[in-house]
């Protein structure tokens, strides 16, 4: 079995898409092992988004996710990893996700698209370190 990290950004708490996101993860078969409503700080933001310090749009991006509480689970099963980008679809919710994954469905813009998932086994480890460090897995 594999393990991802799961955000529900601001969009989606402050949208009330808490419900809608998690059905769909467990309709799918992925299991929940951890799962918590928080305050982000803008270290823990800053620190999980940065690969993207040099981006254009990281400053925004930082104030976006540091503007209301996340959800952020730790989510278990074959190719879990996959199985999550799957469901979210593309990162721009238009051009790239396609209708029946979450930001296909809810959201309009690449900044406010709802929701993230890991890329990569290595990424899954060193965010659900980030997230979860009580979390030993
Ligand atoms: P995530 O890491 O959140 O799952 P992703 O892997 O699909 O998303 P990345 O390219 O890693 O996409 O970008 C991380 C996040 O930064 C995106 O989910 C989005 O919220 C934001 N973002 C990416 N590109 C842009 C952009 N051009 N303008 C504004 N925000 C962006």
């Amino acid at each position: 079995t594999e393990q991802t990290l799961v955000l529900i950004k601001p969009d989606g708490v402050q949208r009330g898409l808490v419900g809608e996101v998690i059905a769909r993860i467990e309709r799918k078969g992925l299991r929940l092992a951890a799962l918590e409503l928080r305050d982000v700080t803008v270290e823990v933001a800053g620190e999980h988004y940065a690969e993207h310090a040099e981006r254009p749009f990281y400053g925004s991006l930082l104030e976006f996710i540091t503007s209301g509480p996340i959800v952020a689970a730790v989510v278990e099963g074959p190719r879990a990893i996959a199985a999550f980008r799957q469901l979210a679809g593309g990162t721009d919710p238009v051009e790239k996700a396609t209708p029946g994954t979450i930001r296909g469905d809810f959201a309009l813009e690449t900044q406010f698209n709802i929701v993230h998932g890991s890329d990569s086994p290595e990424s899954a480890a060193r965010e659900i370190a980030l997230w979860f460090p009580s979390l030993n897995s």
